[in-house]
């Protein structure tokens, strides 16, 4: 039986206005469980009395809208009741709902996924729904807008376009006596198989900059015990969220800061300073310290101006991090400074950041630097903003590879279906419903 589902589409708490979705073929009963007695006419806000059907005290005074299937979010009827936000509210007319037989409470992002599973919208356009809920900078809110509007969807649309008319130039050969096979037939298909690649690639060559604009852009903060790492991130943050202290060995667990800057997320790591210990928990901290080394598009190499840099760099050894920032702390004591700066290679030190963590001076110079090395993000452009979209972009581009060196028509053929396979996963067109559970799950409940 599928349920007419009931949900607080708002966060619980006091407001002024609460929104309970109810959706569902049964979802126009919802009229009589609350006791409206004023008809709804159909996409217009009406503004109703909610009184209880058997004692007839009145509940509240509220909006309510109904929307009749198709025209709707999920695709199905829905009814919408804008009430006053508060909590005795919401629970009474929740509970008169939840009483209509075949009522159930929503199951998180169960509202979505009938929109999905009802054509409303693709596996894509939920995604975007769910980053532009999650979005926190303008940049990631518009990329999240023109993946909801289907522009992401057309390009993926587009590629399969593009491969069942290479697998159309197949199939119109298979059935070809071999004798009256074209010369520059192998040539055409390839050709076919040549732009489906170029259009993937294409789309690939967007994915680091839309995983970085819709995650944020890791910085580590790395450096020996008491370089300043954790009076750096205070610094940044403007609040204290790390310990400082002298005693080496402080930072253990990674501590995170999301930063907004110029519109550009950026997700900041006060790591555990590296060194040799025999401290099971620190030399944990020292392992993930040299994780996020690893991992992180930017490093922020921070050091000590008033210790010995050749050593230093000695402790912390080789940074394969995409981007390495050279950051000369604790500038305010000077004495050591010049002394200490010629222990850098030559490279180093002319880009080397001179800051005080501990003063803030140099922090908006270092932020600023930081900024400047990204590249310039286009708020108008396509991204491939998620792991699960690479990896299906990457098989594609294996299966046309096949096809691309196979001479048999009909394998070509068959490898260029597991192509297109592969984009409709993306697309959602093929429900593959361990991802969509896995997906769906971390909605909120009433989206
Ligand atoms: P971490 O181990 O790298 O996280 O280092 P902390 O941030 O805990 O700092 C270690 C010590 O250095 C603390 O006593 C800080 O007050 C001090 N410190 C940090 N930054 C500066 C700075 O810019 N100037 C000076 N003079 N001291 C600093």
């Amino acid at each position: 039986m599928n349920h007419t589902i009931v949900a607080l589409a708002t966060p619980l708490g006091k407001s002024g206005v609460a929104v309970i979705r109810i959706s569902g073929e049964d979802a126009i009963k919802s009229v009589a469980a609350l006791g409206i007695t004023r008809p709804l006419t159909l996409r217009k806000a009406e503004y109703c009395k909610l009184t209880h059907p058997v004692t007839g005290e009145t509940i509240d005074h509220a909006l309510v809208l109904y929307f009749s299937a198709p025209y709707s979010f999920t695709g199905e009827d829905v009814v919408e009741i804008q009430c006053h936000g508060s909590r005795a509210v919401i629970r009474e007319v929740i509970d008169m709902l939840l009483a209509v037989d075949g009522f159930r409470y929503a199951e998180a992002g169960e509202f979505t996924r009938r929109a999905l599973e009802n054509g409303k919208m693709d596996l894509i356009q939920v995604e975007a729904l769910m980053d532009l809920i999650e979005s926190e900078t303008p940049l990631q809110k518009a990329l999240a807008l023109r993946q909801l509007g289907g522009d992401v969807s057309s390009q993926y649309a587009m590629l399969e376009e593009l491969l069942v008319e290479a697998r159309a130039f197949c199939e119109v050969f298979i059935d070809f006596p071999d004798d009256d096979l074209p010369d520059t037939m192998d040539k055409q298909i390839n050709q076919k198989i040549s732009d489906c690649r170029n259009h993937i690639m294409t789309l690939l060559s967007t994915s680091q900059a839309g995983q970085q604009i819709r995650e944020g852009i890791q910085v580590a903060i790395i450096g020996v015990p008491n370089a300043g790492k954790s009076t750096l991130i205070n610094a940044i943050a403007g609040r204290q969220i790390s310990i400082t202290s002298p005693i080496e060995g402080t930072t253990r667990d990674a501590i995170e800061h999301y930063k907004d800057i110029d519109g550009v997320p950026y997700r900041f790591f006060d790591t555990a300073g590296i060194r040799e210990t025999f401290d099971d928990v620190e030399r944990q901290g020292v392992e993930i310290a040299k994780r996020l080394l690893n991992e992180s598009d930017v490093t922020l190499f921070l050091l000590d101006a008033t210790k010995s840099i050749p050593e230093q760099l000695k402790t912390v050894g080789e940074i394969v991090s995409r981007e390495t920032i050279w950051v000369l702390n604790k500038c305010d004591v000077m004495n050591n400074f010049p002394k200490n700066i010629l222990g850098l290679s030559e490279n180093v030190s002319r880009e080397t950041i001179c800051i005080s963590a501990k003063d803030g001076g140099g922090i908006d110079a270092l932020l600023k630097n930081i900024a400047e090395r990204r590249a310039p993000i286009a708020t108008d452009a396509i991204f491939v903003t998620r792991q699960r979209h690479i990896a299906h972009l990457r098989n594609a581009l294996v299966e046309l590879e096949k096809s691309s060196l196979e001479y048999d028509l009909v394998l070509k053929s068959e490898y260029l279906i597991q192509a297109c396979r592969e984009v409709g996963y993306v697309l959602g067109k093929i429900h593959i419903d361990r991802v969509l559970d896995v997906l769906f799950s971390s909605f909120c409940i009433g989206k």
